[in-house]
């Protein structure tokens, strides 16, 4: 947790419901307490009465009146296991929000979009395709098996990609740096990148070398 967030105060915020997707992941679903944030940022979330908390993007849209996070059951991790085994009533603590990792409405109005997510980099992506409908937005989804493509049925199927490097049945087998690899993209795209740092560094080298420029690539590293 980062420095600023540890001195602000946090709000207790009630459990609706924890819904499995996959083996793997699932989503916390809060009582919102009227929390006002712009698609992209995340809130940091701690159990109640701890200090220890972690960061999560916001998977639930602007105009929904509940709060989702999309949670990785991380084996071994402390908080993750935790959040998976919350009932309803149950409370969190929830601060934020806070990131930069969001779209203006100059870029929104002017844009093609590319948004590449690693794993549950893709919760910022839900949360733009539910507040900005509209967008014109490819989205690559990089998984290692199909059962980790989330809620995929939430995109705009034409507009999904999901790159499964460990099992057939994905729409490309292999990672989303091979898929970009071998279908380069128009350099005027906006690229917003989210997930872990190595895909990320990847694919923006990945870009540049595409043309396109530094200005027009964003980034949300998890881990
Ligand atoms: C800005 C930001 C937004 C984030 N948003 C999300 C999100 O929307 N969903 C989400 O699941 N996580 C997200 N994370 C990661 C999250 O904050 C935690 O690191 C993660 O849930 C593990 O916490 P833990 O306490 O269970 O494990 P810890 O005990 O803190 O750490 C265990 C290990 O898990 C690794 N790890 C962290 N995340 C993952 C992962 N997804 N897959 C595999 N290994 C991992 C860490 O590198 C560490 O080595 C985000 C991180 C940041 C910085």
């Amino acid at each position: 947790m980062n420095s600023i967030a540890a001195q602000l105060p946090r709000v207790a915020h009630a459990v609706q419901a924890v819904r499995d997707l996959g083996a793997d992941s699932f989503v916390v679903r809060l009582q919102r307490n009227g929390l006002q944030f712009e698609p992209g940022q995340y809130v940091t979330v701690g159990l109640d009465g701890e200090v220890d908390a972690r960061e999560y993007s916001i998977y639930s849209g602007p105009h929904d009146d509940h709060l989702e996070i999309l949670v990785k059951n991380v084996p071994g991790g402390y908080l993750s296991p935790r959040l998976r085994r919350l009932a309803p009533g149950q409370k969190l603590q929830v601060d934020g929000p806070f990131g930069f990792f969001t779209i203006s409405e100059t870029r929104r109005a002017a844009g093609r979009f590319l948004f590449v997510a690693s794993g549950t980099g893709i919760s910022p992506f839900h949360c733009f395709t539910r507040a900005y409908p509209d967008i014109d937005y490819t989205l690559l989804h990089g998984v290692r098996r199909c059962n980790e493509r989330y809620e995929m049925n939430a995109y705009q199927r034409a507009r999904y990609t999901a790159c499964v490097s460990r099992q057939h049945g994905g729409d490309f087998g292999g990672r989303v740096t091979d898929y970009l690899r071998r279908h380069p993209v128009d350099p005027a795209s906006l690229c917003y990148l989210c997930g872990n740092c190595d895909m990320i560094y990847e694919a923006f080298d990945i870009l540049k070398d595409q043309g396109v420029a530094a200005e027009q690539l964003f980034a949300e590293v998890y881990f």
